[in-house]
């Protein structure tokens, strides 16, 4: 049994049938720390920036904090996108100064939409983009819970095949959580070529005056950095490379004011394209090709950012339902509860897919009783009898709780207080 668990559910002192099943999801979960130790030290330094910012008044609400951590988010995430990089099929951007990006998107990271067939965009496959946005998302509710000491801790489940992505554990209860997050923008690595590339048109060497793909050989010798569209603003990276041969790391080659700075500008361009995207593109219209499920050729539709997709509202939901009747239900003490987590709030698909279910609760006929007085019209049912459909939506951005002890743990006004904001 893990050190420091004191949930009587994972203690192995509850007698009830599905406790031995919970205890083997426990016993398959790690900390952040012991799967991306990188990841935790990152969003840990994040976290001191943007106390920094909360306390500099530039972060003046709860909300803001919020937006906040979805642009922290989305930079966590190009990190560990950024190292994947390879020097293959780079785009060529042929402005002043030119440079190479290497694209999750069919766009040029500093020209938006381009006509030029040479498109290569290479995003993740969806089976890393869930591992990772699982481990961005823990590493940032880990951080959230040791800044506002609200007695949780989180887990997140290794194994790709398992029914809960991560775990939120209190003395008295256990959320299982089902991950359905997306990022809303992931920022390329880049870097800056000394000259202009070259190329030979009827026997005279010209200069390439569009964008192109192209290899970029001696990439990791170069200096690199991570660049964020719209403000054209680039963050140095430094790969490290642990002993043992495996993967490089990639961290910002920067220091604690030089990452607050860089947040500052991260966070502002990423609300300019959240705002963008919650107008559906009436506002920052060309910021548009710097996101995800732009479409246009640039990026396939559905791949809205976080829980916006459709077919991951339906999936999710689902998942909540099944966990709760396996789990929840079956949990004699009421320690069990069941979580939607993500890192952006269904901007866009709220009131059309959820908003209707929000309050809805639903039992098993079994467990109905006729009503002796009126048969026919009535139905008893014990309250503890009764689930809603999942005890939490939590993102980022915003959330709908359930229950009022994981409101007051979650809650990001909490986090905002712990950081010295004043509500
Ligand atoms: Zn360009």
């Amino acid at each position: 049994m893990a050190k420091g668990a004191t949930n009587q559910c994972i203690q192995g002192e509850c007698s009830c049938l599905i406790a031995p099943q919970v205890r083997l999801i426990y016993d398959s979960s790690r900390t952040v720390q012991e799967i991306r130790p990188d990841v935790a030290q990152f969003v840990k330094r994040a976290f001191r920036c943007l106390k920094e910012l909360v306390q500099q008044h530039y972060l003046q609400t709860a909300a803001e904090l919020g937006v906040a951590l979805g642009a922290t988010f989305d930079l966590c995430l190009s990190l560990l996108y950024a190292e994947r990089v390879a020097h293959r099929q780079w785009l060529y951007c042929p402005r002043t100064p030119p440079k190479c990006f290497y694209t999750y998107l069919k766009s040029c990271p500093r020209c938006g939409r381009i006509d030029e067939q040479a498109r290569v965009a290479h995003k993740p496959s969806s089976d890393s983009i869930g591992r990772y946005t699982t481990v961005c998302l823990t590493a940032i509710l880990d951080e959230l819970c040791k800044r506002t000491q609200n007695g949780w801790r989180v887990r997140l489940i290794a194994s790709a095949r398992g029914e809960v992505d991560l775990l939120l554990v209190s003395n008295k209860q256990l959320i299982l959580g089902e991950v359905k997050a997306s990022p809303l923008v992931a920022f390329p690595m880049g870097v800056l070529l000394e000259e202009s590339l070259e190329e030979e048109v009827g026997g005279e060497q010209r200069y390439v005056n569009r964008h192109i793909s192209t290899d970029v050989l001696g990439w990791k010798s170069q200096p690199v950095y991570l660049f964020v569209p719209d403000v054209n603003r680039t963050i140095p990276l430094r790969l490290e490379f642990p002993e043992g041969g495996q993967a490089h790391t990639v961290v910002p080659d920067r220091n604690h004011a030089e990452l607050t700075e860089d947040l500052k500008v991260v966070i502002d361009a990423w609300k300019r394209m959240l705002d963008g995207y919650t107008s559906r593109w009436n506002q920052y219209a060309d910021l548009r090709w710097f996101t995800f499920g732009c479409g246009s050729e640039v990026d396939d539709s559905k791949n809205a950012p976080g829980l916006d997709r459709t077919d991951d509202i339906k999936k999710g939901l689902y998942q909540a339902i099944k966990l709760t009747e396996k789990y929840r239900m079956n949990c004699s003490k009421q320690r069990v509860r069941v979580g939607l987590i993500s890192n952006i709030h269904p901007v866009v698909h709220y009131s059309e897919y959820l908003q209707g279910v929000e309050d809805a609760v639903w039992t098993h006929e079994s467990k109905l009783e006729s009503d002796q007085h009126a048969p026919a019209l009535w139905k008893r049912v014990r309250a503890s009898d009764l689930s809603p459909f999942y005890d939490v939506l939590f993102t980022l951005t915003g959330s709908w709780f359930r229950n009022p002890e994981i409101e007051r743990a979650f809650a990001m006004e909490r986090l905002y207080r712990a950081l010295g904001g004043e509500s």
